[in-house]
């Protein structure tokens, strides 16, 4: 009787393995096809400073797919990761992203402060990272200066004297790099010392806490440590006032969230940047 049971949990779990192999299959093989037929799309959600300035705004990828309909970023971008199609859709971005920038300027709009691009640990182990991303800005005719790159600790530790090269030859260029999640990735502290970073990203999970509990150490020692190494912080999914309140008092001056705005579709964006003229 045991050993039935047993063996039938066995079946189960084997089925549902492959429907999971097969689920990530068909993502795979639909994002190349969104990829090829122009299908998706740059959402921007602006950064704030506490009066109001904006710091700049985060590119993010959107995805709808005619039959598996809205699939989040965090579930593709996974599965783009392991099959290689990162690099394609890394390119795909960055050249949407700057294409973008170019047009707001040449419009006239008033787009302050940098634009902040998410890259994949994948795209930046690339030997020519720095090189492929110069040539690729030059050709989009961009500012570099107005660029941000957004990476993960868990991505830059792999190897960090190579992270170190690269980063010093972003810092060149004028590119700033923020850290991206921070307090999420299994990582030491000793890293922040060698690194050469402008912002630190505060990782949602540590804002949730701001309003789910009165006391916060972690978050508060969090920006305390950006702070006190003169890197901007950010406050990643800023919901509510109390939290704003609370950040603003731990001296946290840079915000991205709901409560100030939303990741726009390009048309709202330019709403949205329209009317701060
Ligand atoms: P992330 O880089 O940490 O981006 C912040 C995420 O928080 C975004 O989720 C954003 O929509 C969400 N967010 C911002 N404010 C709030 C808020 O107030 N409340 C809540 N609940 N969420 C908020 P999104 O767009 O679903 O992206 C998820 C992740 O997918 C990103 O996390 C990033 O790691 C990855 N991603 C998105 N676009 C790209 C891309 O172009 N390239 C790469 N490599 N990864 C990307
Ligand atoms: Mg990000
Ligand atoms: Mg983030
Ligand atoms: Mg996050």
């Amino acid at each position: 009787q045991a050993k039935k049971a047993g063996r039938n949990r066995h079946v189960v779990y084997q089925v549902e393995l492959e429907n999971e192999a097969k689920n990530r299959l068909v993502i795979q093989n639909a994002l190349k096809k969104a990829l090829h037929a122009d299908q998706l799309s740059l959402y921007y959600q602006p950064q704030l400073t506490a009066d109001g300035q904006m710091f700049g705004a985060e590119a993010l990828l959107r995805w709808h797919d005619p039959e598996l309909g809205f699939v989040s970023p965090a579930e593709f971008i996974p599965i783009a990761e392991e099959s290689g199609l990162i690099h394609a859709l890394g390119d795909w971005v960055l050249q949407e992203a700057l294409a973008q920038l170019k047009g707001w300027l040449a419009k006239g709009l008033p787009f302050a402060g940098h634009l902040s691009i998410n890259v994949s640990p994948w795209q930046f182990a690339l030997p020519n990272f720095v090189e492929h991303l110069e040539s690729m800005i030059r050709i989009g005719d961009v500012d570099p200066a107005i660029i941000t790159l957004e990476l993960t600790e868990t991505g830059i530790l792999v190897d960090v004297e190579d992270t170190i090269k690269k980063f010093k030859r972003l810092r060149s260029l004028g590119i700033q790099i923020a850290m991206d999640d921070f307090g999420t990735g299994y990582s030491s502290l000793a890293y922040l010392r060698d690194l050469p970073i402008d912002i630190l990203k505060i990782d949602k999970a540590f804002i949730d806490e701001l309003q789910n509990s009165d006391s916060s150490p972690l978050t508060e020692s969090m920006i305390a440590i950006g702070r006190n190494m003169d890197l901007h912080v950010v406050a990643e999914g800023v919901e509510y006032d109390r939290q704003a309140i609370r950040l603003k008092k731990l001296g946290c001056t840079i915000y991205q969230g709901y409560l100030f705005a939303k990741p726009m579709s390009v048309y709202d964006f330019e709403q949205w940047l329209a009317a701060r003229r």
